[in-house]
């Protein structure tokens, strides 16, 4: 362990973390578990559940302190399915006492699948939770249901939706991931779902990370074709980044009435302004989605390393973050883990 001369005192707030391509690192998605309720087709193949052990709360809490300190402002809890994992709403509690450390500027996000957002959306309001992200790759119950593999599932995550609003976890974003012959049939659906329900739609464009065997460039609806196909119906104007490192480009309805958002790893990547690290559920930090190397955070807290030497340690890792990553590219080669035990 390095870097005593790096002054990583956690209460010192040493922040901003920048890696070694200048880019400023302040979002942290945090996987609470790699379990999930749902088979996606394009995500799971529905033959392991979890792989990889979980930290305890306190654990979460003791990094993720480190980290904030460090410079992070945006702490999204993910998985696998985070609300399946017991004692969430007391983590996210925990957090949101962090606001005192970050000078009130810690973002806490939360992405889902929604079914079990009805009953947990309040209490994880009350919590301190700012925002929640659902995904959502169908708007008819038996295309959404094909790729859940879970009956009644729609309901659910429409009830989930709905109940996520009412608690005030805006602004709403729903994440749908397309793929050529399983759900590209939605996108118009999408578009008029988003002005009805007034959620921010995100199509995402197929990565792959999956466990099994399915992605290949076909498959991949790009940006360019879902921006074409929705605006023969309901044109659309581009609307200006918010941020730098926003990974989605934001589009408005040209009548004023709602927003889509496209995210496109695949056809017009945004490394050069990733401003992301990925904690996993087992405590390994992850500097981009396709890494081929993880970097044991957790193993150092195991063996009682101070807060400073973690700091120090993220601080070095995170001169190592990849300058991007290499899909479609010859060699490429997948993760050694898929999304589902990363943290999407
Ligand atoms: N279970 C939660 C959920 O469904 O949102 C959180 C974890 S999930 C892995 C996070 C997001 O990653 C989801 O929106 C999912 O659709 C997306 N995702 C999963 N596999 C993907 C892939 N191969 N390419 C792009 N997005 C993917």
């Amino acid at each position: 362990m390095a870097a005593a001369s790096l002054n990583p005192s956690p209460a010192l707030a040493a922040g901003p973390l920048t890696d070694s391509h200048g880019r400023v690192i302040h979002d942290l998605r945090v996987s609470v578990t790699d379990r999930c309720n749902y088979k996606c087709v394009y995500c799971r193949t529905g033959e392991h559940g979890a792989q990889y052990p979980e930290l305890t709360a306190a654990e979460y809490l003791r990094l993720i302190r480190v980290f904030v300190s460090l410079g992070i402002t945006k702490v999204r809890l993910t998985g696998g399915e985070p609300l399946l994992r017991r004692g969430l709403v007391e983590l996210v509690q925990e957090l949101a006492a962090l606001r005192t450390l970050a000078g009130e500027l810690l973002d806490l996000a939360l992405t889902t699948n929604g079914h079990l957002l009805d009953t947990l959306a309040a209490p994880l309001k009350a919590a301190g939770l700012d925002r929640v992200t659902v995904s959502m790759d169908a708007v008819d119950a038996p295309t959404f249901e094909r790729i859940t593999r879970v009956p009644g599932s729609f309901d659910r995550v429409l009830g989930g939706i709905r109940a996520a609003r009412a608690a005030g976890l805006t602004p709403l974003k729903i994440n749908c991931v397309l793929l050529r012959g399983f759900n590209d049939d939605q996108i118009e659906g999408f578009a008029r779902f988003a002005r009805a329900e007034n959620v921010v739609v995100r199509f995402i464009e197929f990565m792959p990370l999956e466990e099994g065997r399915l992605w290949n460039p076909e498959i991949v609806v790009s940006l360019r074709e879902i921006v074409e196909r929705i605006s023969r119906v309901l044109p659309l104007v581009e609307l200006p980044a918010r941020e730098a490192s926003e990974t989605a480009r934001r589009f408005g309805f040209s009548d004023g009435i709602g927003e889509i958002g496209v995210i496109a790893p695949v056809t017009q990547a945004f490394c050069g302004a990733c401003s992301r690290l990925r904690l996993t559920s087992d405590g390994k930090i992850r500097t981009c989605l396709f890494s081929q190397v993880e970097h044991d955070l957790y193993g150092r807290l195991r063996a009682g390393a101070s807060d400073p030497e973690l700091a120090a340690y993220i601080v070095r890792t995170v001169q190592g973050k990849e300058a991007r990553h290499h899909i479609g590219e010859p060699g490429f080669l997948k993760p050694s883990r898929s999304m589902v035990h990363i943290g999407g």
